[in-house]
């Protein structure tokens, strides 16, 4: 995703970031001259290696994400191993199988500059404000704010942690950071793998989570009851509401 001067994220291979470059080229677009890291899944930064010339920024605890997979190799037989290990997961084993049908070579690069919590960047009529909100689908996520246009974006903070034995929410950490990207009154949110949204549709999306997280807390986990109080609000849960509510009583067993 490009803003001016600025990109998010480094996609998911070096032939990814290259095509984005090459669009860029195509279009008479300059490339970026930064690129923002939103967190150290794979998806995120195994295009890194390819921004040879263009320094890349991220929080201190997605450096240490990303340094913890410079061991790694990435044949099949390693991912398969690291799956059965519980290191890996099988969902981004299965992606990493197919986004590298046949040469896997993937080289783990460093973010060049790293900060805390919060920095903001004046790009010259462009400010961006990076800010570490959390949440549980990665402990280190980050969202951008870009202050002039009122956008915001999300990366995959809304999503559960993947990398648990099932995947799941906790309330605690949802409602921590749910009430962060609440600082920023943005207008147009933009979440990875989807499609930018309107400030309403952003408040539809996260009411549910909130309630849900709520609920959980009010109820300690009493899924009955949280799935009643849900209901008595929203009429019978839908599919992917159901879904959620599940996330949230597995982040809700110890284990
Ligand atoms: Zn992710």
């Amino acid at each position: 995703m490009r803003r001016k001067g600025e990109d998010i994220d480094a996609g998911n291979s070096e032939a990814h970031a290259r095509l984005f470059l090459d669009e860029l080229t195509g279009h008479g677009i300059q490339a970026p001259s930064l690129v923002a890291i939103t967190h150290w899944h794979w998806d995120h930064v195994f295009g890194m290696s390819a921004l040879t010339r263009i320094p890349t920024i991220a929080t201190e605890d997605t450096k240490a994400g990303i340094e913890a997979l410079k061991p790694f190799s990435w044949d099949d037989d390693s991912l398969d191993n690291r799956v059965e290990k519980g290191i890996e997961i099988e969902f981004c084993a299965d992606a990493i199988k197919k986004e590298f049908p046949i040469k896997r070579n993937i080289r783990i690069v460093l973010p060049t500059i790293t900060f805390s919590n919060e920095l903001t960047l004046d790009l010259g009529g462009v400010t961006c404000v990076l800010t570490q909100v959390g949440g549980n689908h990665s402990p280190d996520g980050l969202v951008v704010y870009v202050k002039e246009e009122k956008t915001l974006f999300l990366a995959d903070v809304l999503a559960p942690d993947l990398y648990a034995s099932e995947w799941k929410f906790t309330p605690e950490e949802t409602i921590k950071m749910l009430d962060r990207i609440e600082d920023y009154k943005a207008e147009t949110y933009i979440v990875s793998h989807w499609k930018p949204i309107t400030r309403n549709e952003y408040l539809q999306e996260t009411d549910f989570l909130r309630r849900t997280a709520e609920a959980m807390l009010e109820f300690q986990g009493e899924e009955t009851a949280v799935r009643r109080a849900l209901e008595e609000n929203n009429g019978s849960l839908s599919e992917e509401e159901s879904r959620t509510l599940q996330y949230f009583i597995n982040g809700w067993k110890k284990e």
